[in-house]
């Protein structure tokens, strides 16, 4: 399947990272960051290369309505709207919380871009799911054409535009060693393993969104390499498990110190929620011994910057 073109910005920039490398204890040349945090559509992130995917899919299906979900800070929510809108389809997300009494971060950039919001109670992940199956029925017996993407956009045909990153991060460094990215759905790790073919190029950083990430991300890729027409990957699943503190965005003290150094050596802004973790994740690696000084590292900036306007976490970076 090819991607919907022009929605995602792709190819997106590979910058070196000397500075933030040094002071994480890489080797000058060692470290570079993959900007997937500038792929448009509404201040960007890793989305925007499932949606590209997830569209033509839709589109080809004959679906006016994007049907989709997330928490109340849900970046894939507020990508898909704008999406939607882009494409000039309707759009439903059901959100896993009560209406905000003041909106802050991803929910403002919502209620600009305007789809239906379903605002469903506090629910988990199982239950949210069910929630956005009944919408699509909801949907249909209006006489919609509902395409229905899970969580986070976590399909095989989602994925995909992970196998494409993988493909454009080997153009740029054909030696690669190593690549770390957070692991939400595991999605974007599954994709980027089936592009490179090995799980020992790839390192997930948990971030506390589900507890079988052990069985997902190998499964994922395996089934994505197949349908991309890909061998299946070698290797072993490499996922830290040890980054997210309390749960699901929770702040930690490691995180607070990843999101200064990025921003203070690199003028690089992480977010609390996925990448101030996953970067917390590479520090820890590297200082542990796990990664070489040396080992061609890519970290994936999967964006995420609205939940940093979000009030607790604005209050969290002005009160250390
Ligand atoms: C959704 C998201 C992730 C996680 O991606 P998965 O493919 O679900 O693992 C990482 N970072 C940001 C900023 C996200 O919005």
């Amino acid at each position: 399947m090819d991607p919907l073109p022009g929605l995602a910005h792709v190819p997106t920039p590979l910058e070196p990272a000397d500075r933030l490398g040094r002071a994480i204890g890489f080797e000058p040349g060692a470290l570079f960051v993959k900007r997937d945090d500038c792929t448009g559509l509404a201040g960007g992130g890793n989305k925007a290369r499932k949606l590209a995917y997830l569209c033509a899919d839709a589109m080809a299906q004959g679906c006016d309505t994007l049907l989709t979900g997330g928490g109340r800070q849900s970046n894939h929510v507020r990508m898909t709207a704008a999406a939607a809108n882009k494409l000039g389809l309707d759009c439903t997300v059901v959100i896993s919380s009560r209406p905000p009494a003041t909106p802050t971060g991803n929910v403002v950039l919502d209620l600009l871009l305007r789809p239906d919001i379903v605002w469903a109670g506090e629910l988990d992940y199982y239950g949210l799911e069910a929630v956005i199956e009944e919408e699509a029925v909801r949907l249909a017996t209006e006489g919609k054409r509902p395409y229905r993407m899970p969580i986070g956009g976590a399909s095989t045909v989602g994925a995909m535009g992970y196998v494409a990153a993988a493909d454009e991060l080997l153009g740029d460094l054909p030696d690669l060693g190593l690549v770390v990215v957070a692991d939400g759905s595991g999605g974007t790790h599954a994709g980027l393993v089936a592009g490179l073919g090995d799980h020992a190029k790839v390192l997930g950083v948990d971030v506390g969104t589900r507890p079988d990430l052990d069985m997902q991300v190998p499964a994922k890729a395996a089934a994505i390499a197949e349908a991309c027409g890909r061998p299946a990957p070698i290797g072993d699943v490499q996922i830290d498990r040890g980054r997210y503190g309390a749960g699901y965005g929770a702040t930690t003290d490691e995180c607070r110190e990843a999101l200064g150094l990025a921003a203070a050596t690199e003028g690089l802004v992480l977010d609390p929620v996925y990448t101030g973790k996953a970067m917390a994740g590479l520090i820890a690696a590297r200082r542990e011994g796990r990664v070489a000084p040396d080992t061609r590292t890519v970290f994936v900036h999967t964006g995420g910057m609205p939940a940093l306007f979000a009030h607790a976490y604005a209050d969290w970076i002005a009160n250390p």
